[in-house]
Formats: C-alpha cells, structure tokens, sequence
C-alpha cells in the first residue's frame, strides 16, 4: 500500500564537532521518505524554491518516490542550520529560513488523496491539518511535530490531536505538551487529547510505544559511532510507516515490528552526513540488523 507524506523539504548545513557540511537534502518529509522508500510506495507532499538543486530531484526519483505534490515555487529553499556539542545529542539551531514555506499551501494530485497511509511529518500544524481536509478516509493517519509547534501554534497543534490515530514526539517535547516529568502519567494525559497511539522518541536510548495493547520499548540499534543525527527522527517515523503501509495484516499485530524498523533505519541515518547514511543502505543491510537487534533484545 503506498503512504502520503507531508513535512519540510529542506536545505540543510550542518555542523558536528569534526566536519561542516552545507546546504545538503534534508527536512522531516525529505528523511522521511527515503527511510519509507525501502517498505512501500511514498507519495511527498512539500514545496521547494527554485534553488534546489536538480540532484536532489534525482535523487528523490532514485528513491521511487512520487513526486507530483512537490512544488517549485518562486523563491528560496527552507533552509536550516544546526550545529551539534561534542556528545553529539545537544543540539542547537543556528538559523532558520523559511524562505517558501511561509507561503506554502499544500495541494494535493487527485492520485494522493486515496492513499491509506498518511505520515504529516513535522511542519506547522495548520499545513498538516490542510493535508488531513484532502484526505479521503485514510486507514491509519500519523503525525510528527516539535518543541516550536507546542510554544507557538498549541491550538492548532490541539485540533490535529483530535484527528489523529498516532502521535510521534520526544520525551521533553512530551513534558513540554502536559506539564508532567514523568513520561508515563505524560502518556496517560497524551492519549486524552485524541491519538490511540503514542510514540516516545528518546534518542539513542531508543523509543516506547503506548497503544491500546499495552506498552513496548523499542531499543535504538548500538552504534559505535555517529556522525550525523540530523534527521534520525523522521527516519525512525518513516521507517516505521513505509514497514507498516508494506506490511500484510491489522495495525496492531504489525506495530512492535515497525517500531523496530524504524529504529534501525535511523541508524543508518546517523552513520552519514544528512541523507548520506540513508541512502546508502539497501534493504538488506535493513534486515541483517533487525536479526542483530532481535538477538540482542531477546530474554
Ligand atoms: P530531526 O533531527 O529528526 O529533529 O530532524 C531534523 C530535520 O528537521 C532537518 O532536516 C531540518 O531541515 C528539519 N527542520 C528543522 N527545523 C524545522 C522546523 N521548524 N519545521 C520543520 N522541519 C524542521
């Protein structure tokens, strides 16, 4: 089954402690649709200015991914800047340009709006609600957000909550959204605001799920080192729909396994600079540490 997906396609330049890269591919939906390629047909929804490089067209297209609800619009790129501290998990933004996106208007091709899977990758929570309104019926909706959306676009933020069957975020965006320190009670006060389905993104150590059959705790593959997180996130969420949208049988029987998909194709992820490490891998790398993380997890 093919998956829509919605978020930020960017230009991103980065810096870690060792090496400064600029204006590569990235944004939410860019990582997310890589990751989703290897499971399923994905469908991008974004806007870009007419500076974005023709490679990364091409490189989209290598990925098998539908590219007819990527606009060109007249101006410049999102870009983003970050710089990573020497532990390589604190990090702080440099500049953020919205460049096209401050106008950006979703529309979707008459092709997307059947699609069962949507993703709504992080992006302002109105541009995804749009997204949502063109939808016809999807089978299983999930969205992506961060700190910023919380502090500066919490109705809307609230109103999407409503419509949504999952809700992915990271554990100081959870404390952020409900005021708790302790994930679980934020858990509790999370699937009070609508999603069945509640993801925990912590990183390195890993993610936890919370859904109508209970809880599981989901480990982030062992990577001995990392050379760019940027964009671990939307790999580890569009790696964990593109398996669940390719995979035969109901949500919840297919969802441990997703969450394990996922993780281990953000790994992939931060081994290279932007999308360098993700679009590397084969799918068969994919499988070898799924095994490795089964193993490792077993008791
Ligand atoms: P992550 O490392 O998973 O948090 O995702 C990093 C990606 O998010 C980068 O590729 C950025 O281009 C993108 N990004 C940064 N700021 C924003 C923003 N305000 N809204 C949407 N995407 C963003």
């Amino acid at each position: 089954m093919s998956i829509l997906i919605v978020g930020t396609t960017a230009l991103d330049s980065i810096k870690t402690p060792t090496q400064e890269n600029p204006r590569l591919l990235g944004g939410s939906a860019s990582h997310a649709a890589v990751a989703a390629s290897f499971f399923s047909r994905v469908k991008l929804v974004g806007g870009v200015g007419e500076d974005f490089p023709k490679k990364y067209i091409a490189l989209y297209r290598k990925h098998g991914i539908d590219l007819a609800g990527l606009q060109i619009l007249p101006g410049r790129t999102f870009h983003w800047s970050g710089e990573y501290e020497i532990n390589m998990n604190n990090r702080r933004t440099l500049a953020t340009e919205l460049g096209v996106i401050e106008t950006f208007q979703p529309k979707l091709p008459d092709h997307y709006r059947g699609a069962p899977f949507v993703l709504l990758g992080n992006i302002a929570p109105a541009l995804q609600l749009s997204v949502l309104d063109q939808m016809k019926k999807p089978k299983f909706v999930v969205a992506d957000s961060m700190d910023l959306w919380i502090n500066i676009a919490l109705a809307d933020l609230l109103e999407l909550l409503k419509r949504v069957d999952g809700f992915v975020l990271n554990d100081s965006e959870a404390g952020l959204l409900t005021k708790e320190d302790n994930l679980f009670r934020a858990l509790k006060k999370i699937h009070h605001l609508g999603p069945k389905y509640v993801i925990i993104k912590k990183g390195s150590h890993g993610s936890i799920l919370s859904g109508p059959k209970g809880m599981f705790i989901c480990p982030a593959y062992p990577l001995h080192t990392v050379e760019d997180p940027t964009g671990a996130g939307d790999s580890f969420v569009g790696g964990l729909m593109g398996y669940l949208a390719g995979a035969r049988g109901s949500i919840d029987a297919n969802l441990r396994r997703a969450m394990v998909y996922g993780s281990v194709t953000a790994s992939f992820c931060c081994e290279g600079f932007g999308l360098n490490g993700t679009t590397k891998t084969k799918r068969t790398d994919i499988e070898k540490r799924v095994k490795e993380l089964e193993k490792l997890t077993r008791f």
